[in-house]
């Protein structure tokens, strides 16, 4: 097992990581910006290093200032949390060059996976069904209309180094496809540095359905069931649930065994995400994320399974202690991500918190760096907390996140928690019945 872990990454998955840790008995070294000095990892942490400026590309994704921080503290395993560099595969490779571990998959997964034209042919041969489209990246505006004819209207163009739902347009006809083509082009570039693009057909009321897999170095994958992300705005999921409303037990091992598989035949390491889009009774993959997730603690309440401790295990050699048959699912979870943002405008509202209160009780929650007195700084993501309910079944985890809602106070800066009090009373939340269109088309219009 490590002696020491390098955290880099900030706000509540740098704590997430470091209770896992303490809890392992692994010695922590959390690395920050001068803005998050004060933050609540920074003081729980047995060591600290600051590694440069609020700007995040002049510290959270300063490779040489990471790697020098894992260094002199003696470290000799890094995590990367979630978002910055946790899917970055040079990142990764340097870490093992400096005889560093990197609690995640071998780079050449991440590379495979965070470039989506290789992700969806690596995909195909292990076996997941993808969304109709372009075997690959397309070059040219003629080509585009070429396969379009094949593939259908509406269809997208989609980025290949995308993230976050940017680089990603929608041609409704022929005849809007050379300014969906050239605009995905040139953010995809802007954005990512990268403008290869490629097409998929437009799905116009899917679910956005995940699978949770994880896979030890000797050969065992298994899948921890799904996670329903439907509810999004701008593609940023805000509600997440598990197990799905939609799915039948039998659809759900379905999917399961069909992810699991295809992890094992990748021969894939650690924890990572299959997330698909489900419409009419069928599954398409559209990626796999090689890290750990923001609504991972979902899985945690109905698996009982520790997600980030097994991923810690498994970056040291250790065998999953668990076979499929060993994994059972009880009750029901949903997570709402509490933003700093304006809960209509979704305006980012950083400041100083006056006072905050977390909501408790049986079956609650509450993975956060609040406190009364901390300074949301301005710079970063502008998630602050994650309230997690667990019930035993859905009705009852609805009813349990309606009271710790009620409960919870951040003040005095408007935060998406007033969102989240209105979306546990409305009729498609009840009933579950809702796609990814739901909350932009129905909900926030209304
Ligand atoms: P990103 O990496 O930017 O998050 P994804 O491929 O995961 O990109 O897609 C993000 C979101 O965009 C999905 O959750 C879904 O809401 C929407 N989306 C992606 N592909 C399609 C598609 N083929 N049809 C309809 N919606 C899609």
């Amino acid at each position: 097992m490590f002696n020491k872990i390098l955290i880099a990454n900030r706000g509540d998955v740098a704590l997430r990581v470091l209770r896992a840790c303490k809890e392992m008995g692994i010695q922590t070294v959390i690395v920050h910006s001068t803005a998050d000095a004060e933050s609540m990892p920074v003081r729980l942490a047995d060591e600290s290093v600051c590694i440069g400026p609020a700007a995040s590309s002049e510290s959270y994704l300063n490779i040489p200032s990471l790697v020098s921080a894992a260094a002199i503290t003696g470290c000799d395993a890094v995590h990367p949390g979630v978002g910055f560099l946790a899917e970055n595969a040079d990142f990764a490779d340097i870490v093992i060059a400096h005889g560093l571990a990197f609690i995640g998959p071998e780079p050449d997964h991440i590379r495979q996976m965070g470039d989506k034209v290789q992700a969806k042919i690596s995909a195909a041969e292990a076996g997941l069904p993808l969304v109709p489209g372009s075997p690959g990246a397309v070059h040219t505006i003629e080509e585009a209309h070429k396969l379009a004819e094949g593939i259908g209207f509406p269809l997208l163009v989609k980025a290949a180094s995308g993230g976050g739902g940017r680089g990603m347009k929608v041609a409704l006809s022929a005849d809007e496809l050379s300014v969906a083509f050239s605009s995905a082009r040139s953010e995809a570039k802007a954005a990512f540095g990268d403008d290869t693009v490629y097409l998929e057909r437009y799905l116009d009321n899917p679910r956005h359905i995940e699978v949770q897999v994880i896979a030890d170095s000797h050969g065992n994958a298994v899948h921890l069931g799904e996670r329903e992300c439907s509810v999004q705005r701008r593609h940023q999921k805000l509600f997440e649930e598990a197990p799905s409303p939609a799915l039948t037990d039998v659809q759900r091992s379905h999917i399961g065994m069909i992810a699991a598989e295809a992890t094992q035949k990748m021969g894939y390491l650690g924890v990572g995400t299959m997330e698909f889009l489900y419409q009419d009774g069928e599954f398409f993959f559209i990626e796999m994320n090689t890290r750990l997730q923001v609504e991972h603690p979902i899985t945690e309440a109905i698996t009982g399974i520790d997600l980030v401790t097994e991923q810690i295990k498994i970056a040291a050699g250790g065998v999953l202690p668990f076979t499929q048959d060993e994994v059972t699912f009880t009750g029901h979870a949903i997570e709402c991500r509490i933003n700093a943002e304006h809960p209509e405008t979704f305006m980012p509202t950083p400041g100083k918190v006056e006072y905050y209160h977390a909501a408790g009780g049986a079956g609650v929650r509450v993975d956060t760096i609040l406190y009364s007195g901390y300074k949301i700084p301005p710079y970063y993501d502008s998630l602050i907390a994650k309230l997690i309910v667990h019930g035993r079944d859905r009705d009852h985890a609805l009813a349990r996140l309606r009271l710790a809602l009620q409960e919870f106070v951040v003040e005095p800066m408007p935060t998406t928690l007033d969102l989240h009090r209105r979306l546990v009373d409305a009729d498609a939340i009840k009933t579950g019945d809702y796609s990814i269109k739901w909350l932009e088309q129905e909900f926030l219009t209304s």
